[in-house]
């Protein structure tokens, strides 16, 4: 069973990376976190390599250690969490590529199954949650510390508790870590509730530009290099303006997107409410995702990218 030639690989391990996706989000962290932790309960040292991630995450037990690069360049085990494909893999062709032994934890409904050995579950609201039971399966004590990281991936990933992928195992899992000390309550008002002064700008400005489309079925929104700049804003800060497009009245698909530097183009991110699979509309634009939350890079302007979004939408808007 994969679960088995994992921890057998941990232990055989002598050098251990753990990496996640580029624009790391609090699953990606939370993951790559805890996944450090419960690599040292099994008496083993890992680096976490994160080249850049939002500074609301540094409250994280371990969250100083994190590196954002290393001087070994070549490590006998590679983790990849809360990662579906190797080209969204930060620093992925220099320390996944290059380790004897590749594994990939994830979640995400489009996997490209990159590692050796791929442990996903694509129906797992966080790839925090699969975690949770993968631990449990090694003997790894869930402590206050490991609850921490893992309650932030579930936060974060289902919008607290919102989204329909969250079922009865999420909240027990909630619960059981509550039980073991987890501050959620302190966790939540950090990671959700808290925005920095330049999101709360970009968000201004997100507001201001939104265009309702296809019936009000649809919201179109962007912001540029320019915008973020004038905002000071630092990485993450775009986080959640795709959000306010889809929780208005009506709208079934929220898109967003943001310059991206040095590219020519933009970053997209798809929300829908309730049957549009944004999954499949940004599979076919490139990318991937799950089926509520997806994105892409398309190049191109804004209203050339907007157009050859829509052009996708429309085919699968009821
Ligand atoms: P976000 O809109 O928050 O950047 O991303 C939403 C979801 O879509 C995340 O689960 C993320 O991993 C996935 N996603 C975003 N951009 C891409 C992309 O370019 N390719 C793939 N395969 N997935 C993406
Ligand atoms: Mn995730």
């Amino acid at each position: 069973m994969t679960l088995d030639n994992i921890l057998e690989e941990i232990k055989k391990a002598k050098t251990i990376v753990i990496l996640t996706h580029e624009t790391p989000d609090g699953d990606a962290i939370g993951s790559s976190l805890a996944m450090k932790i419960a690599v040292e309960e099994l008496g083993k040292k890992a680096d976490v390599i994160i080249p850049k991630y939002s500074r609301i995450f540094s409250f994280l037990p371990g969250a100083n250690e994190i590196k954002e690069d290393s001087s070994l360049k070549k490590y006998d085990l590679a983790i990849s969490v809360d990662c579906a494909d190797l080209k969204r893999l930060a620093k992925g062709e220099e320390y996944f590529e290059t380790a004897k032994t590749k594994i990939e934890i994830d979640h995400h409904s489009i996997n490209t199954m990159f590692g050796d050995y791929n442990f996903v579950n694509p129906v797992a609201p966080a790839c925090c949650e699969i975690l949770i039971g993968m631990f449990e399966y090694f003997g790894i004590e869930i402590t206050q510390e490991l609850g921490t990281c893992i309650i932030t991936g579930i936060i974060t990933d289902t919008g607290g508790f919102q989204y329909s992928g969250v079922t009865a195992e999420t909240f027990e899992f909630a619960a059981e870590l509550l039980q073991k000390g987890v501050n959620i309550s302190n966790v939540y008002t950090r990671v959700l509730s808290t925005k920095t002064k330049a999101n709360f700008e970009l968000s201004r400005l997100a507001s201001n530009r939104m265009e309702f489309l296809e019936d009000g079925k649809v919201t179109f929104t962007y912001i540029n290099l320019e915008d973020e700049k004038k905002a000071g804003a630092e990485e993450g800060d775009h986080e959640g303006l795709v959000d306010i497009g889809r929780n208005i009245e009506g709208v079934e698909v929220s898109i967003f997107i943001r310059e991206k530097e040095g590219a020519n183009g933009y970053k997209v991110s798809l929300r829908s409410k309730e049957y549009v699979n944004v999954a499949d509309v940004c599979l076919m634009l490139g990318g991937g995702g799950h089926i509520r939350a997806a994105g892409c890079f398309l190049q191109g302007t804004v209203e050339e990218v907007k157009q050859k979004i829509l052009e996708e939408i429309k085919k699968v808007l009821k």
